[in-house]
């Protein structure tokens, strides 16, 4: 792909049209690109449809020919799947061809995506994201980006059309691994902040009172600040509408996954990385599952017995 072309003259080929992928691609396609969307489920090409990307029937036929294409799967088996063979992206997308991989996947798996695309001629960015939902929808997502510094200078414009910000994170994997790392260590900052809201609750501290003074002092963080697990003191907070619409404790379950996978690989010491992958794996088995993770502290109240008026404990 040249970087000179304009949306207008810029084919985009989009697999996966989610909860993620979709918005992004409908963003894209606003944006006056010509995006050629494919998804299993016809409930999320109907609605991409609507919003004007154009519907194609394989993923085949959304490789070719695209100056891009996304990728916006489930897990790292799935990207492989639709990369490979003589119906999958590596051999129908046209040579130089930008591949940016938007799903949180296994390092070594980004790793050897990229490794099979440039075999293939094409080039290849993993470019997962955080900002959720709500960031895919108004397009103000953050991009953690690995690959060759060309590369993802080839992709800044389209990245901007998607994101708030894209950070260059280093090599193949690079962008992965800072996603991995940077949610094994929001995991383990929600599950704290609900310890510590349960603790200050039994001993007899007001929610409001103890949010005042952490959200301010040393204990200040985005799962407290942002994301506070108590009803009241942040009214945004997925704790004031019964932990719907943030981030699931099955999607964090499924980082810590892969990020607990790269602590014995690469054997590092995590003893609270590897707690909070217990932690949110028995609370993926509840009906929890599909809640926000902050969800956790009202775990811990329960066991904890805390009891509050009007608590969601
Ligand atoms: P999703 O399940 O809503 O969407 C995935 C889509 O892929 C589905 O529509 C599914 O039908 C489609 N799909 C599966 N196999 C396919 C195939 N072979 N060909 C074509 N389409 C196929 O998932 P999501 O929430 O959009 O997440 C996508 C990725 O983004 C995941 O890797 C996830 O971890 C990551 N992510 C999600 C969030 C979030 O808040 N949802 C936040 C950050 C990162």
């Amino acid at each position: 792909m040249s970087t000179d072309k304009t949306p207008a003259d810029t084919t985009i080929g989009f697999v996966g049209l989610g909860h993620m992928g979709g918005p992004m691609a409908i963003n894209l396609a606003k944006a006056g690109y010509t995006v050629h969307g494919f998804d299993l489920s016809e409930e999320a090409v109907a609605a991409a449809k609507a919003e004007g990307v154009v519907p194609v029937d394989s993923v085949a036929a959304a490789a070719t020919g695209a100056d891009i294409v996304f990728t916006s799967l489930p897990n790292g088996g799935l990207v492989k799947r639709v990369y490979d063979g003589a119906e999958g992206i590596l051999a129908n997308a046209s040579k130089g061809a930008l591949l940016i991989d938007t799903s949180t996947i296994d390092v070594d798996e980004a790793r050897a995506s990229a490794t099979d695309a440039e075999a293939a001629g094409l080039r290849h960015l993993d470019a997962p994201v955080s900002g959720g939902v709500v960031g895919a929808s108004k397009g103000t997502l953050a991009f953690m980006v690995g690959g060759r510094e060309e590369v993802f200078a080839a992709a800044a414009e389209v990245l901007g059309v998607l994101g708030a910000k894209a950070v260059h994170c280093g090599d193949s994997g690079a962008g992965q691994a800072v996603k991995l790392c940077n949610n094994m260590l929001l995991a383990i900052h929600q599950i704290g902040v609900g310890e510590a809201f349960a603790l200050a609750e039994k001993l007899g501290v007001q929610d409001q009172v103890f949010y005042d003074v952490a959200s301010a002092a040393t204990g200040t963080c985005w799962a407290l600040n942002v994301n506070c697990p108590v009803p009241g003191p942040v009214p945004a907070s997925p704790a004031n509408r019964d932990y719907e619409g943030g981030f699931a404790v099955g999607l964090m379950n499924k980082d810590l996954g892969l990020a607990l996978a790269a602590v014995e690989k690469n054997g590092v010491h995590a003893q609270l990385g590897k707690a909070a992958g217990e932690i949110y794996g028995a609370l993926n088995q509840t009906d929890a599952s599909g809640k926000d993770f902050s969800i956790v502290y009202s775990d811990i109240a329960e066991k904890s017995g805390v009891v509050k008026a009007g608590s969601a404990a």
